[in-house]
């Protein structure tokens, strides 16, 4: 049976040449980048060369990159470190509806520690309005943390204008770019930023490991203690070999997005053109324009995304949904509801994320299987009721 991987902003399979740097990494250059001997010494240069090549990706200079287990100690690190530095300054932070669990949770952990936090809304395309964001600064801020790109639904933020006005106010601005960087341009100074997380194995890079990228001069406290490495600023012997395949990842990404991203743009909008042609009862979620190249989400009413997905898994796609039911949660995407999309609806959403391993023949193959599957869950569903109403109204019409 045909396999197709459309899942990439779940995770990315691992470039087969990194992998090799990696496990040299492993196997024989071992050594701890704290130890003065050889291997020791050979280890750091290692990790060194890494930080120069992560930093060079998005136009940072080396000393600003901390090298972490990935997006998730990205994003805890800069909230709780800017915090905590920072607590005497002010104890508001601002945030929006739509960020990532590692974001979301991190700023409900300060509301419970004395920390005030304004959600921002986002429009019906999941975009928060620069103004609204502007409105939401006073005195007491301290941070502003949004995400660069959704991670759901692919919508892009207007980030470099809620930087500016970030700067212009004397706060903080963290920008989660895990989705972002190697989909479209990433560069720190041009979006204003002062942090930004990223993740190295949805780039084809090894899993667990990141970075934090930490302007020079913003205060930030330590969330682990221990050793002294990466300039105190993240205690604990460093991931070397991830660290080796992160840097050599983020600098394929950064070469690869001219040709990568018109290609999977393409595909992308072939797949969404051909679904919503062949499934009445569609809609596609996020923005229309301002999205990431490879992401494409739909919503299929009267069906629930959970079944969809097992049986795309049984016709060999691997995709993945907007409800959390795999999480253990009924709750559908905090996303799609942020959204205004009905609960009903949001629980028939179907994500398809694109990579390099895909190619015009699996979208062919999608667009070949899907349609008939939802056509299926559709007569078997038990909220198709409303379906079929529609459609004997629709037929009263003709
Ligand atoms: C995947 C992801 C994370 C978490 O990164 P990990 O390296 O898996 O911890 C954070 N933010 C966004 C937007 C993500 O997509």
């Amino acid at each position: 049976m045909r396999r197709v991987y459309m899942d990439h902003s779940a995770t990315t399979p691992m470039d087969p040449e990194i992998a090799q740097s990696v496990l040299k990494y492993m196997v024989e250059d071992f050594g701890n980048p704290s130890s003065i001997h050889a291997f020791g010494r050979e280890a750091r240069k290692a990790v060194e060369e890494a930080r120069e090549r992560v930093a060079s990706a998005i136009g940072a200079n080396p000393a600003e990159i901390i090298f972490t287990s990935g997006g998730t100690e990205a994003d805890n690190m800069a909230i709780l470190g800017v915090a905590t530095a920072n607590c005497k300054k002010g104890t508001h932070i601002i945030t929006s509806t739509v960020e990532h669990h590692a974001g979301l949770d991190t700023c409900k952990h300060l509301e419970k520690n004395g920390f005030t936090v304004t959600y921002i809304p986002v429009d019906e395309t999941g975009r928060v309005r620069v103004a609204d964001v502007a409105r939401a600064i006073t005195k007491n801020t301290i941070l502003i943390t949004i995400m660069h790109a959704n991670n759901e639904v692919g919508t892009i933020q207007p980030i470099e204008e809620i930087g500016k006005l970030a700067r212009e106010k004397g706060v903080y601005f963290h920008v989660d770019a895990v989705q972002s960087v190697g989909k479209i341009p990433v560069h720190v100074d041009e979006l204003n930023v002062d942090l930004m997380s990223i993740s190295s194995h949805k780039i084809y890079g090894p899993k667990g490991v990141g970075c934090l990228y930490v302007r020079k001069g913003v205060r930030l406290t330590p969330i682990t203690h221990g050793g002294s490495q990466e300039r105190k600023r993240r205690a604990g012997t460093e991931n070397v070999p991830g660290i080796v395949g992160f840097g050599l990842a983020m600098e394929k990404a950064v070469q690869d997005l001219r040709d990568e991203a018109p290609r999977l743009t393409r595909m992308r909008d072939r797949l969404i053109k051909g679904i919503l042609e062949r499934l009445d009862h569609t809609q596609l979620n996020g923005h229309p324009t301002e999205r990431l190249p490879h992401n494409v989400n739909f919503s299929f009413q009267f069906i629930e995304g959970e079944s969809l997905l097992l049986m795309l898994d049984m016709k060999g796609v691997a995709a993945s949904s907007g409800s959390a039911c795999t999480s253990g949660s009924l709750d559908p995407s905090h996303v799609l509801l942020a959204m205004g999309i009905p609960h009903e609806v949001a629980h028939g959403s179907l994500r398809l994320t694109l990579g390099r391993v895909n190619t015009e023949a699996d979208v062919d193959y999608i667009l070949e299987v899907l349609p008939p599957i939802v056509e299926r869950l559709r007569a078997m569903s038990p909220l198709n009721a409303g379906y079929q109403v529609t459609a004997r109204e629709c037929s009263a019409h003709v």
